[in-house]
């Protein structure tokens, strides 16, 4: 989907590029500016191309930028994407948005790659009196987990649809919305993944009584 034609692209160098499951990449590169974490910057393979947006997902204070990505075989960016090495070259905005999750108390809801902007703040040290819901269909699909846990202990809930192990609910995070009982409807909820995700968890969360306002979304369209 085109977006933000108009941001004006920089070249950086490539440092690291890890398959962290099937069809996701970890890409890493220089940082040339500071940013806030939850921000995005827009990305392309070339400084004319239509660049595509993505959160950073390490923290403000390491020496380098990471992004995650899944590869959408029929993608214009993913596919060249994931198929950069050390030392290449590619080209980034300047950080941006408004993602920033400082409300508090707070209830963070990610599905698949959408935890990409909890793990720099997380990593950032701006993650206290948070609760962390992580979906994914598959165990491998958790990416993070272990630096996540070491964070967060029992405030990082993680639901799996497809398989199922001792850290993980069986079953989808929209069924645990619509039958705790321990869901903080004063809580400010930060949601980041796929519009399907965002438009069903928004429905439960308000029929369950959380008012519209308290619910802030970023939407991987
Ligand atoms: C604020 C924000 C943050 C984001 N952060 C991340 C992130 O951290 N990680 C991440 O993985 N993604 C993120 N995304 C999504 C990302 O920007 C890209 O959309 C995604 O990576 C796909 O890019 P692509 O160029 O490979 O695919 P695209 O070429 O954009 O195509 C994506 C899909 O859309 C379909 N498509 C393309 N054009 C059309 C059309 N005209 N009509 C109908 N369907 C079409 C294609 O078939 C393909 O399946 C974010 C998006 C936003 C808005």
């Amino acid at each position: 989907m085109p977006q933000h034609k108009q941001k004006i692209l920089q070249a950086v160098t490539i440092t690291n590029n890890t398959i962290l499951a099937e069809q996701v990449h970890l890409i890493t590169l220089e940082k040339p500016f500071s940013f806030k974490a939850g921000q995005v910057i827009a990305v392309a393979m070339n400084a004319d191309d239509e660049p595509r947006l993505y959160s950073i997902a390490s923290s403000e204070q390491a020496d380098q930028l990471s992004i995650l990505f899944d590869i959408k075989p029929d993608g214009e960016l993913t596919p060249p994407l994931s198929q950069v090495k050390k030392g290449d070259t590619i080209y980034i905005s300047e950080p941006f948005g408004k993602f920033l999750c400082e409300s508090k108390p707070a209830t963070w809801i990610a599905t698949g790659t959408g935890i990409a902007p909890f793990i720099s703040l997380i990593e950032s040290g701006k993650a206290e009196i948070i609760q962390l819901l992580h979906g994914a269909r598959t165990i491998d699909k958790f990416f993070f987990q272990d630096t996540i846990e070491e964070y967060l202990g029992t405030d990082y809930l993680r639901f799996c649809t497809n398989e199922i192990n001792s850290q993980t609910y069986k079953g989808r995070l929209t069924t645990y919305l619509k039958n705790t009982e321990e869901l903080a409807t004063n809580n400010k909820y930060y949601l980041c993944g796929s519009p399907q995700m965002v438009i069903d968890v928004r429905e439960i969360l308000i029929s369950r009584g959380v008012p519209f306002d308290n619910i802030i979304a970023e939407i991987y369209f």
